[in-house]
């Protein structure tokens, strides 16, 4: 059994199993750095796991664990098209438990290592994926919103508005179809827009739960949360609004920054 155990320690150590771990997550990270230095194969596989730097997503070393990295802004500054109450909830409490999951996950899983008992497996693995995924897609999530004093909701220009055009015609018939993939989701889950690597396009997707239908391979940069939680003390039943909403406080400064960040690696 001796040799099942985790028997490196250190920041680098950590380092490797943290990335480890995050790479099988739907729309996971990695540093930059580590990025552009990878070549060929490596450079096609980095790009599915560019648009957040593990310290985006409030990594901590010396604890070796993941932590809740606070909103870029206050809880009421996307108000009154996303209210101050949801924002807290939202982010207090349920992005706080992705994060706990995600750590509980890599925790049990370097014990399914350390003591060679695998029974659980599929158990941790799905709460990894589950978890992982949710950390991963709220941390980008609150990134990608911003007030309208800020710039939310101003339309993306240069780089990002061309491959707009290219991939779905005109922002105005990307708007439609993403506002429509989300509006029509089934039950819990998301609607992207994702850097799809292959066909060096942008494509509308569609998430069930935290990660279920996105195509692997491809790097969300823009996600619009449709799980009840996200609208529902404002909105109720009417996820349509709440997504029309959503498109007046969005970001596109920083979608067209992470759109830079996942071309330029793949
Ligand atoms: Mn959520």
């Amino acid at each position: 059994m001796s040799d099942r155990h985790d028997s490196q320690s250190g920041p680098e150590t950590s380092r490797r199993q943290a990335l480890g771990a995050i790479s099988f997550l739907a729309a996971a990270a990695v540093a930059p750095a580590a990025a552009a230095q990878a070549t060929g194969a490596a450079r096609q596989a980095a790009a599915a796991t560019a648009a957040l730097t593990l310290a985006d997503l409030g990594f901590n070393q010396e604890r070796n664990e993941y932590t809740l990295p606070p909103l870029p802004y206050d809880y009421d500054a996307l108000e009154p098209f996303i209210d101050a109450e949801t924002m807290r909830i939202h982010h207090d409490k349920h992005h706080a438990g992705y994060v706990r999951g995600l750590n509980r996950a890599l925790a049990m899983l370097s014990e399914v290592r350390r003591t060679g008992d695998a029974k659980l497996i599929k158990h941790w693995s799905r709460e990894l994926s589950f978890h992982g995924s949710g950390h991963v897609n709220h941390t980008l999530f609150w990134m990608t919103m911003a007030p309208k004093s800020d710039g939310g909701g101003r339309l993306p220009s240069g780089e990002l508005e061309n491959a707009i055009q290219a991939s779905f015609g005109s922002f105005e018939d990307f708007s439609m179809q993403f506002q429509a993939a989300g509006r029509a989701v089934e039950g819990s889950g998301w609607g992207w827009l994702a850097f799809e690597p292959f066909s060096r396009s942008l494509l509308v997707m569609q998430g069930e739960k935290q990660q279920n239908m996105l195509m692997t391979g491809v790097v969300p940069i823009l996600g619009v949360d449709v799980w009840e939680h996200a609208y529902y003390l404002k909105y109720q039943n009417r996820r349509g609004d709440y997504v029309k909403a959503f498109m007046e406080v969005v970001n596109w400064n920083k979608v067209a920054e992470l759109y830079t960040r996942a071309h330029s690696v793949a």
